[in-house]
């Protein structure tokens, strides 16, 4: 056989989803790749069984079907107060993985440097690779998971054509504050770089917490990319529906690699989301109740079992302390996890730049039966896993 691509050489596939697979095998409680276990809102599965007998079976305009892209632009300005285009701004997606990518293609060039926080997403590093980028890893440090400002500069030096941030942070939890944007924002300017923005979580808060978007700080919204998705606000992450906001010179480029990748996202999808869409503020902050309850049902069971842990301020993950064990790979100890507790975590090794072993992640959206069983199976943690 002839040699396969170096570039799919480079990356193993996602821990995530493999700990979803391991997860299965053993029946355990999956809290590694994180989805919800409880259902999307009524009105949109609702108007889902409609539009099966409507017209919207066929493609929709690549870039996105015109009354989605009108609906995700008067949301997107009713929250950020930014003003959007939806024929020449945004283009509808297979989810933000589709849109991350796709903005990467757009607008590095093989060799480029993109700076990468680490913690990150596993995406990220697949992303660079697929896109021939070269990451510059700049550490958000635990407890608080801050950075130095100086070692940001440090990495802008090196004239990376743009730099990768999540906000509200998978898997730390942290939002970065208005102060800190600012300093991100002003050195992307100081140094000619673009914003790439995953800011799925804008909608998973916790108080006193509050986001600000990237694209709305003075001056930035003709270099920031913002990737979003209605995955984790509509609890819809199967529809996989994602977009991207960008000013129409970057978002034309985004367009081509887009309908090239995967002419677009599902039509008759795409229809009955409008629905959420539309919702008023009382669903958002209903959302926001409906996580900040399972937050603190989770974080109070595990200081009862005394697990220590982090205490995200948004999105929907924990990161918990294993290193009592005496784990050299907490890729083992995952499967050890799944196999003998009956809970399913992914390794915090798969998201970190840094020679980290001392973390699993853990995702509450799941019902509070859910999160209880878990619990309740965490809670023997400390007599089925062996100490070593
Ligand atoms: N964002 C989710 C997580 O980190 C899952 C994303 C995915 O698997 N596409 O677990």
């Amino acid at each position: 056989m002839p040699e396969l691509s170096d570039r799919t050489a480079n990356f193993t596939d996602s821990v995530i989803r493999r700990m979803t697979r391991i997860s299965n095998q053993y029946g355990a409680v999956n809290l590694s790749q994180g989805f919800p276990d409880f259902e999307p809102p009524q009105e949109i599965l609702q108007r889902l069984a409609e539009v099966s007998k409507e017209d919207v079976h066929q493609y929709s305009i690549t870039w996105g079907a015109q009354n989605f892209r009108e609906a995700l632009a008067a949301k997107i300005t009713h929250f950020s107060g930014i003003s959007v285009d939806p024929n020449k701004e945004l283009v509808v997606t297979c989810g933000s993985t589709e849109a991350m990518m796709a903005a990467m293609m757009s607008v590095t060039n093989p060799g480029d440097k993109v700076i990468v926080f680490s913690p990150f997403y596993e995406n990220y590093g697949a992303d660079t690779i697929l896109s021939g980028a070269d990451p510059i890893y700049v550490s958000l440090v635990p407890p608080k998971f801050n950075f130095d400002p100086n070692v940001l500069e440090d990495a802008f030096r090196q004239k990376p054509k743009a730099i990768i941030l999540c906000n509200p942070s998978n898997p730390c939890g942290k939002v970065f504050t208005r102060d800190e944007l600012n300093i991100i924002a002003g050195l992307a300017k100081k140094y000619d770089s673009f914003v790439i923005t995953d800011e799925v979580y804008e909608h998973i808060l916790y108080k006193p917490n509050v986001h600000t978007y990237m694209a709305s700080l003075p001056g930035m919204k003709d270099r920031t990319i913002t990737c979003n998705s209605l995955s984790k606000t509509y609890s819809i992450t199967g529809w996989r529906l994602g977009y991207t906001m960008a000013n129409e010179e970057i978002t034309d480029r985004i367009k081509k690699v887009h309908d090239f990748l995967t002419v677009g996202a599902a039509a008759p999808l795409q229809e009955a989301a409008v629905t959420g869409l539309k919702f008023g503020d009382s669903y958002y902050k209903d959302l926001q109740e409906k996580y900040t309850h399972k937050r603190d049902l989770f974080l109070r069971g595990l200081d009862d079992i005394g697990l220590p842990h982090t205490v995200p301020e948004g999105a929907y993950y924990i990161m918990i302390d294993i290193s009592e064990f005496g784990y050299a790979s907490d890729l083992e100890f995952a499967e050890v996890l799944a196999r003998d507790v009956g809970v399913g975590a992914v390794p915090g090794s798969s998201f970190f730049r840094e020679d980290e072993n001392r973390y699993v992640r853990l995702h509450f959206a799941k019902k509070d039966e859910t999160l209880n069983e878990a619990l309740d199976r965490l809670s023997l943690i400390r007599r089925k896993i062996k100490y070593r």
